[in-house]
């Protein structure tokens, strides 16, 4: 059951490890942890259980005398948005993001729309502590209802001005019948923009590909981007708040090159400007964002953390290599239909073609490794790795796990917190400079375990 509780979310199997009466419970303890105090704001996707998670989240909530605005099905950038705009104390949105379709779960916000780090483990205690708050009859919260459509509305009312394509360039759009069927082709037709779509119908069972928008389910959307001689193409996950891109060539486009683009972008727009990415990012953005005249803070993963860092350091934009992308002129939040929208407006005033500006950015070989390593020694072992790389004149950051610099390369570990493994990238600039530095890594670890038995 504790497993449910992750560290930015709350997700699992429909019936098996989230119920009506896991939600009602998750309800009651975040009314707990708000002090049965305050207006706040539910929005939900498309899964086929979320509208029952809602209904039950949302009792739970209102019993410890808060006051419940539902929102229906909206993205969760447009929910963040309403949070952000009304006058809400919290947000909560029922998704389980890109997982299969029996999965479902909760997200909670803050005020200003963006994610709860710290606080989900405050209302995991709470949830297990069993002492909740418990209204009187009479002090009870009320649960109201709000348009989806009018909620889009005062969205789209709010991004449109900001956009000013020249020329309307064709864009194929694949929602994975996820909630960006109920925004995206509308927002880019609005904008003068001809649309094609692919899998725009919301549907629970995502019968037209999985949600996770990777390279191998997106196929379809790479054929027809090349049928219909389209600019780009953009694929969304079930809660929209990741996109992967096409280019004109049918190709998958690293997320860091999208993110790179469009950063340089903004940066040009306002002179200087900071680029928030986290550790696992290509050492290409900040050879790309320096040569734009900005400069990169790197940050742990989680986009709840990219959140906080682009508030601390007053970013202008900010990038996770898993698509979530930060457009702070906007809201702190991720929203990558508005960062697609900047992509479309570049292209449409450069003329440039998306493929030659992604072949313009180097591409370095990278590479994933898992290491079995028992969860007791696990974690020691991970400071033997530090210990023996710095003993060897290495810098190392450990801003997230141990993320080691090399000459022409870098090396990132990080102990996975569900399973007994650590997680192991590498960069490097070259193919055999890559292969180096795993034979490196792979010894490191080996030596840290042997010293540990
Ligand atoms: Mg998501």
């Amino acid at each position: 059951m504790e497993h449910i509780f992750r560290a930015y979310d709350i997700r699992g199997i429909f019936n098996r490890e989230i119920s009506a009466h896991t939600a009602a419970k998750i309800g009651i303890a975040f009314g707990t942890y708000l002090d049965g105090e305050g207006k706040v704001l539910v929005g939900r996707d498309s899964r086929t259980t979320s509208r029952i998670l809602e209904s039950a989240f949302c009792s739970g909530l209102a019993s410890t005398g808060v006051e419940v605005y539902t929102t229906g099905m909206v993205p969760i950038p447009v929910a963040n948005f309403k949070t952000l705009k009304g006058d809400f104390k919290a947000g909560a949105y029922i998704t389980a993001s890109h997982n299969p379709p029996e999965y479902n779960g909760v997200r909670f916000r803050r005020e200003d729309g963006t994610g709860y780090t710290k606080e989900n483990m405050e209302i995991k205690e709470i949830f297990f502590s069993g002492k909740f708050k418990k209204a009187n009859w009479n002090e009870i919260g009320e649960i109201y209802r709000l348009s989806s459509e009018a909620t889009i509305r005062e969205y789209s009312e709010y991004i449109l001005p900001k956009f000013k394509p020249e020329k309307k360039l064709k864009v194929v759009i694949d929602p994975g019948n996820g909630t960006a069927s109920l925004t995206a082709p509308y927002i880019f037709r609005e904008l003068g923009f001809e649309v094609v779509t692919l899998n725009s119908q919301p549907d629970g069972t995502f019968p037209g590909r999985e949600s996770e928008p990777k390279a191998e389910n997106l196929r379809d959307l790479m054929e027809l981007v090349k049928a219909t001689g389209a600019h780009f193409g953009v694929a969304f996950d079930g809660d929209a708040d990741r996109a992967v891109f096409v280019d004109d060539l049918g190709r998958v486009v690293q997320n860091e090159k999208i993110g790179i683009t469009v950063a340089k972008q903004i940066i040009a727009e306002k002179g200087r400007g900071k680029v928030v990415a986290n550790v696992e990012c290509s050492s290409i953005v900040e050879e790309e964002i320096a040569k734009a005249g900005g400069e990169v803070v790197r940050v742990r993963v989680g986009d709840v953390f990219v959140a906080e860092a682009i508030k601390k350091h007053g970013a202008v934009f900010g990038m996770e290599t898993s698509a979530h992308y930060f457009y702070p002129e906007f809201y702190y939040f991720d929203d990558p239909l508005v960062v697609s929208l900047k992509l479309a407006e570049i292209l449409s005033r450069s003329g440039e073609k998306l493929s030659k500006i992604v072949d313009d950015i180097p591409s370095y070989p990278k590479l994933h490794e898992n290491y079995p390593c028992d969860d007791r020694i696990k974690f020691k072992v991970m400071e033997k790795i530090v210990e023996s790389f710095k003993a060897q004149g290495y810098s190392v950051d450990t801003t997230d796990g141990a993320r080691v610099l090399f000459e022409k390369g870098w090396v990132l570990l990080r102990p996975s917190n569900t399973t007994p493994l650590i997680r192991a990238t590498v960069e490097a600039t070259t193919q055999e400079e890559l292969n180096n530095l795993a034979e490196l890594v792979r010894a490191v670890f080996k030596e840290a375990v042997r010293e540990m038995s």
